[in-house]
């Protein structure tokens, strides 16, 4: 399995980055490719395209519906509605209940049917806590998170390897318990200590993602969502100052082995 960095910039799009996005792909044992989206936020449709053709997904999912973590969905849907191919099928998205709501009034239309089009191009699931499904051979669990709004964070587990995505989440024994033990622990890091200490359940600093995965026991420690407004090293060093394991912060196009 290896995530694709496609876009990681906390919040918002920042000048080097796109919002929230990670491409999963995982080769099964008869050379399929697997590929699930994690995430679309703001900007993360475009420089999506230069690693896949978005035609190739199986299926994508959302951790929460803050825009900078769907919005983008709105050019998928477009993309996949009225793609010159007819044969995509439609599209599974396993997000939060009002997602399909959502990108209709983005769209300015009344129901989840995009003009000229017989149906909707997405089969939509809705997510729950203790929620497990698959999509070929990855298998997905879900946790509600400490957040404002309705969040999951994802333990995607393939021939006995484990990916733990936070989604966006303060300190919580829900995060704890889905990276426990995780081979690849992607993890937020939005905030920095004493700067940010006026919010709370909102998002992790550097120093809470480190000791959750030492909580945790992970293996590798990858920290994202940082905000265009933050120098990468402080929460880099926050999480070391915590966790003595390997460490390392996310960059655009990256890609992580999860091995
Ligand atoms: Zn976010
Ligand atoms: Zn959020």
């Amino acid at each position: 399995m290896r995530v694709h960095v496609i876009g990681c910039s906390g919040s918002f799009a920042g000048p080097r980055s796109a919002a929230s996005s990670y491409l999963i792909e995982h080769e099964d044992e008869q050379g399929r490719t697997w590929r699930v989206l994690m995430d679309l936020g703001s900007g993360a449709f475009g420089p999506l395209q230069n690693v896949i053709d978005p035609a190739d997904l199986d299926a994508v999912i959302i951790s929460h519906l803050h825009p900078d973590h769907y919005l983008d969905i709105t050019g998928l849907e477009v993309f996949w509605a009225y793609h010159s191919r007819d044969d995509l099928g439609k599209l599974p998205i396993h997000a939060p209940a009002p997602l399909a709501e959502r990108i209709s009034a983005v769209l300015s239309r009344k129901g989840d049917i995009p003009d000229g089009v017989h149906s909707s191009p997405f089969e939509h699931h809705a997510l729950s806590d203790h929620h497990r499904f698959s999509v070929g051979p990855l298998e997905i669990e879900t946790r509600a998170v400490l957040h404002p709004v309705e969040a999951y964070g994802f333990r995607i587990t393939v021939a006995g390897i484990v990916l733990t995505y936070s989604g966006d989440s303060d300190t919580c024994e829900a995060l704890d318990d889905l990276a426990r033990g995780a081979d690849l622990f992607l993890c937020e890091a939005g905030y920095i200590e004493g700067r940010d200490d006026r919010f709370s359940g909102v998002h992790l600093t550097g120093r809470r993602a480190g000791e959750c995965a030492s909580r945790a026991g992970v293996g590798h420690l990858a920290l994202t969502h940082i905000p265009a407004w933050t120098d990468p090293e402080v929460p880099l060093a926050e999480a070391r100052a915590v966790h003595s394991g390997r460490i390392t912060m996310v960059r655009p196009m990256d890609i992580l082995d999860v091995s």
